[in-house]
């Protein structure tokens, strides 16, 4: 098949970081992946891809993050473009140039965001124009949060995160990350969970959203919210580096209305009660000594777009 009419010559697509309000890990499946319950938010941290004609794939890197991100065919950009031509029975190959602004292995699914980016901008470079209910076949093989990635907004997610549907959220929700040092490494993470649970006996129930935190949302409640926030992970997070109970006691301390252990780590995720507050926040974070850096957001934001200036 050669590419359709509407092919372009340089595609940008912007696409954002996600946040788990709530993250609920259930027993392990027969494939290996846990079975979960969880709410997601995009968050206005966005990774760029700019997708190119190219007679065979190449990539290449630039921005804040670039530590640790692969330059080979195990880049999650570069293997969601070449699942979107396999899919499409295309013999196309592109370049992708990718600007990370998103932390490297810090839990805020960087990776699946370049993946949903550039599944958006090649079904733009080839001109295929498939939906994104037509994509979100492809997303939900390569990773459990691609699917939301390319949607955004605020969604619950089941099954090991791929099944998405959106939730009514009302309210802007201003976030500050504290990033750390080192990343974690998100199967070690489920490792460990599931050696705490060892130790302790734990028995684990299927996972289910909590009904407050949806209601909280659907109210705009952005306090009751950051009450909520809970991550199944977290044990595990702190396990692996304690000294993130420190970040998390000096957040609440600086008067974060909730923070929690974004996804499976490093990074903790503050909520505070407006901009001033975020602003506020971020400066007793870096002043106290405890956060190396910070990145603010807000929530929830669209998934992958392709640039609107284009
Ligand atoms: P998640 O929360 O989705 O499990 P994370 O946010 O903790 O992941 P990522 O930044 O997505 O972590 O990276 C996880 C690993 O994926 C990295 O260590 C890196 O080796 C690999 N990786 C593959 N492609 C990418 C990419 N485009 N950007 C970042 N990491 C990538």
């Amino acid at each position: 098949m050669t590419p359709a009419a509407g092919a372009r010559s340089e595609v940008l697509v912007r696409a954002p970081a996600k946040v788990n309000l709530e993250l609920r890990v259930g027993p392990l499946r027969r494939d290996g992946f846990h079975q979960l319950a969880t709410v997601y938010q995009a968050v206005s941290l966005y990774d760029t891809v700019c997708a190119s004609p190219a007679d065979d794939w190449d990539l290449d890197l630039a921005g804040r993050t670039t530590s640790g991100v692969p330059l080979d065919t195990t880049n999650l950009a570069l293997r969601a473009a070449a699942a979107l031509a396999r899919a499409a029975g295309l013999g196309e190959r592109a370049a992708l140039h990718i600007t990370k602004e998103i932390p490297v292995s810090g839990g805020m699914a960087g990776g699946s965001t370049d993946a949903a980016a550039a599944l958006v901008a090649c079904n733009r470079l080839w001109g295929l124009d498939w939906s994104l209910d037509e994509l979100e076949p492809i997303a939900a093989r390569l990773g459990s949060d691609i699917p939301f990635l390319l949607r955004g907004g605020t969604a619950l997610g089941s099954g090991r995160g791929e099944q998405v549907v959106p939730v009514l959220a009302k309210g802007i929700y201003h976030w500050v990350f504290a990033l750390a040092e080192e990343g974690l490494s998100t199967p070690e993470v489920y490792a460990e969970c599931e050696r705490l649970r060892e130790a302790a006996a734990a028995e684990v129930d299927q996972p289910a959203p909590t009904a407050d935190l949806l209601g909280a949302l659907r109210a705009g409640d952005v306090r009751a919210v950051g009450r909520l926030l809970a991550n199944d992970l977290q044990p595990a997070a702190l396990s692996l580096q304690p000294g993130l109970a420190a970040i998390l006691d000096e957040g609440l301390a600086q008067g974060a209305l909730g923070g929690i252990v974004s996804g499976s780590g490093p990074t903790i995720a503050f909520l505070a009660a407006g901009r001033e507050a975020a602003l506020d926040l971020s400066v007793a974070l870096i002043a106290s000594g405890a956060v190396r850096d910070v990145r603010r957001a807000v929530g929830p934001v669209p998934g992958a777009q392709l640039d609107p200036t284009a």
